[in-house]
């Protein structure tokens, strides 16, 4: 099944001519808009009309996590403000979050691409999609949101966590598919089984639309035999509109990106040059058709590959490989952006917290903070350390959007490593 059969099997070659006259247009565009652009355009000694054919995206300069953060709030947008419809925000490490904004256009658009992955799947209208993801400035769950739509399901915006009501959401609307991180599918499926529920018997589920973080093809295989259903990845990022930038078809034999609107590249994280179609490397997308904020090969830190051949449902845009990894130390977890330094930077603003502290992240997605106390830290009253566990624990929470748990011990305690600290211990069964 397709929704737009037309682009989803154009030909190859037309593929690249369309690719070619939009990478020209968002190299005009941001050349006369964004004076970052003009800037970066000008020290690579590249003008709009150099581009001649899609070999010269090498001649662009590339976009990286911390341009975006540079620019907060506005520095980016490339039409007037009144035209922005939309902001979302992605977390970054400064504190300062990423600002994406949309045009009424780009809105659209990123509905089409994710009525796209889910057609591809098999969705109808008579679905039910109930939305597990976080809604509010993140991209996760609104874009997937509208695209459902699109296409006519009935969507129930649940938001993650509070199982019990997922759960009788689930029964009592009879919700066909599900729209979730790999964690907190896995901990459903425990929830299910506590309860007695048998998805297989008493829920009408029959998909699930897995992403936001990293997992493996066992993860996948244990949430399909869990609650007796298909599972396709489902893979995007803020900076690209959130999800519907790559999604598997029936096939799940790697992710189908739309090449339509986002030009692929694969790259040596180190050098930065191009590698062939199978070679693995950091993905690098350039936006085709955003109006809003165009992004020129914008380094994403995930760490995939192209898969080559033709797929077997025949759309002819290329397939990544499922994400193996990340170039940078952003973690993820329950679908959150986190780095390290948001942690460090909230404890070592206390007096009473020491020079050492360990993120551990183990289960499905449980986060703990082992945070050295202060030699002066602690004074023999057992009110004073709960009070400062509870201090640390709300402002970690106002600064990662996530609870975790906040183990304070003594000074010196925790394993000192030579040259980089091991900060982060991930033992998490994803
Ligand atoms: P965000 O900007 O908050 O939407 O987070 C985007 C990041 O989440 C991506 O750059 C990836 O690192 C990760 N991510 C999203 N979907 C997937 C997926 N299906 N598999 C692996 N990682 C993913
Ligand atoms: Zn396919």
């Amino acid at each position: 099944m397709f929704w737009d059969q037309k682009i989803e099997t154009i030909e190859r070659t037309a593929l690249e001519a369309l690719q070619l006259m939009r990478l020209q247009a968002t190299v005009s565009r941001v050349a006369c808009k964004v004076p970052r652009y003009q800037q970066k355009l000008a020290d690579c000694g590249t003008k709009p009309s150099d581009i001649r054919s899609l070999a010269d995206v090498q001649r662009l300069p590339f976009t990286s996590n911390s341009d975006l953060r540079d620019a907060y709030p506005a520095g980016l947008l490339a039409i007037a403000p009144d035209e922005v419809l939309r902001l979302h925000t992605s977390s970054g490490t400064t504190g300062k979050p990423k600002a994406l904004f949309f045009s009424a256009n780009d809105v659209n658009n990123a509905a089409e691409l994710v009525a796209r992955c889910l057609v591809m799947t098999g969705v109808t209208r008579r679905d039910v999609l109930q939305n597990m993801m976080t809604y509010g400035l993140f991209t996760g769950a609104l874009v997937m949101h509208y695209g459902a739509e699109k296409v006519g399901c009935l969507v129930i915006p649940a938001g993650p966590g509070n199982s019990e009501k997922q759960l009788l959401l689930m029964q009592d609307f009879r919700t066909t598919i599900v729209h979730v991180t790999p964690s907190y599918a896995l901990y459903l499926a425990d929830f299910m089984e506590k309860k007695g529920v048998d998805p297989r018997k008493d829920l009408a589920l029959r998909k699930a639309f897995v992403g936001a973080e990293p997992y493996t093809e066992e993860t996948r295989r244990k949430i399909e035999e869990a609650l007796g259903i298909d599972v396709y990845n489902s893979y995007g990022m803020s900076e690209m509109n959130g999800p519907g930038v790559a999604f598997e078809c029936e096939h799940k034999c790697g992710m189908h990106l739309w090449e339509d609107n986002y030009l692929l590249e694969i790259v040596d994280p180190q050098t930065g040059k191009p590698l062939p179609d199978g070679q693995t490397g950091e993905l690098v997308l350039t936006t085709l058709c955003r109006e809003a904020m165009p992004l020129l090969r914008y380094r994403t830190r995930d760490i995939t590959s192209i898969i080559p051949g033709p797929c077997p449902c025949g759309r002819t845009h290329r397939r990544l490989h499922r994400i193996t990894g990340r170039t940078d130390d952003m973690l993820i977890v329950r679908g959150v952006n986190i780095y390290p330094q948001q942690i460090e930077r909230v404890l070592m603003s206390l007096p009473s917290v020491g020079r050492n502290y360990q993120i551990v992240l183990e289960g499905l997605d449980e986060m703990t903070i082992n945070v050295e106390l202060a030699e002066a830290g602690f004074d023999g009253h057992v009110e004073h350390l709960t009070r400062l566990q509870s201090e640390i624990t709300d402002r970690l929470r106002a600064e990662i959007l996530t609870k975790p748990k906040v183990h304070l011990v003594p000074p010196g305690t925790l394993p000192v490593s030579e040259g980089k600290a091991k900060r982060v211990i991930d033992s998490r069964s994803l």
